[in-house]
């Protein structure tokens, strides 16, 4: 009995297995074509100064909807695009569309920042498509910055401060993204030639209930201006929350309380309608 038993759990598992395997492979073969069919955009979400109420910058997100596939998560597109090479693709695209975009309401009163993968990190062509648009004039520097995780400065940390370096040349700003949740040892913020800290989304989520999490995102702050650096907290959605960021003295706060990201269209259309 126990045999048995066994035996179906086992093929349970293979089963669900299988069906994961399937999935991943559909989304490598889609996503090869989802450019070419026209099913990627961008979708922009502000990061509000909590004192003016004045959007400061405007993250770009990816979108992918997929004809078979419908709607697919950058969490879990950008990660099989990132074990192949297709994510070096999807960012040309990407800073494509974003110099083009830069310069349309109500993106071109702002800065915006574009998000860059560990891995393309070991190779230097998104900076060669950087450099382009700039030369082209269709890129200014100055209001782009660069989101990466801790994890891809962990990886290989000379490499990535060799282009963090050479990106800073050229008037580009750097964010570290995700804050507080990649084993990043202290000292590399001090050699880093970094701008912004971005607080986890998972400090953010419970400061009103968590005396932990309120002191570890006031360390981080003040910490953060000691060494020159500003402070964007991700994931607020409640007053609560802002209240509490804003008295603290964070520079910048993305969330669905301001925003969630949005289109182009509806950035636009919410302007008219304030
Ligand atoms: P991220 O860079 O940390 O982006 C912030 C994520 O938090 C976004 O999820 C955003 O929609 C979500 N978010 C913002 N405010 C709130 C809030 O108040 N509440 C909640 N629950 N969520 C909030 P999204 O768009 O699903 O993207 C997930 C991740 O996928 C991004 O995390 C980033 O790591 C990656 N990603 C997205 N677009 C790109 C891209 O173009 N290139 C690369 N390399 N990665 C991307
Ligand atoms: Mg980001
Ligand atoms: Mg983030
Ligand atoms: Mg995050």
């Amino acid at each position: 009995y126990a045999k048995e038993s066994g035996r179906g759990r086992y093929a349970f598992f293979d089963t669900r297995i299988d069906e994961r395997n399937r999935r991943l492979v559909r989304i490598k073969q889609g996503l090869r074509q989802a450019e070419a069919n026209g099913e990627l955009s961008l979708v922009y979400q502000p990061e509000v100064d909590p004192n003016t109420g004045e959007v400061r910058m405007y993250e770009a997100l990816m979108r992918w909807n997929s004809a078979e596939l419908g709607s697919v998560s950058p969490a879990e597109f950008i990660a099989v695009a990132e074990e192949t090479d297709m994510i070096v693709d999807l960012t040309r695209w990407l800073i494509g569309e974003v110099a083009r975009d830069s310069h349309q309401e109500p993106l071109k009163h702002s800065k915006i920042s574009i998000n860059l993968s560990p891995r393309q990190f070991r190779s230097d062509s998104w900076q060669d498509r950087v450099r382009d648009a700039i030369q082209d004039g269709a890129l200014d520097p100055t209001r782009l910055c660069i989101e990466v995780t801790e994890s891809a400065l962990v990886e290989d940390f000379a490499l990535a401060n060799e282009q963090l370096r050479e990106i800073k040349q050229l008037g580009i700003e750097v964010a570290i993204d995700d804050f507080g949740t990649g084993y990043s040892s202290l000292a590399y913020l001090k050699r880093l030639p970094i701008d912004y800290l971005k607080i986890d989304r998972s400090f953010v989520a419970d400061i009103h209930l968590d005396p932990d999490d309120r002191t570890i995102v006031e360390t981080v702050i003040v910490m953060a201006h000691a060494l020159g650096l500003k402070v964007v907290a991700e994931g607020a959605e409640t007053e609560q929350q802002v209240a509490f960021l804003r008295e603290q003295g964070c520079d910048l706060i993305q969330g669905y309380f301001y925003a969630r990201p949005l289109t182009l269209a509806a950035l636009v259309e919410n302007m008219e309608n304030s």
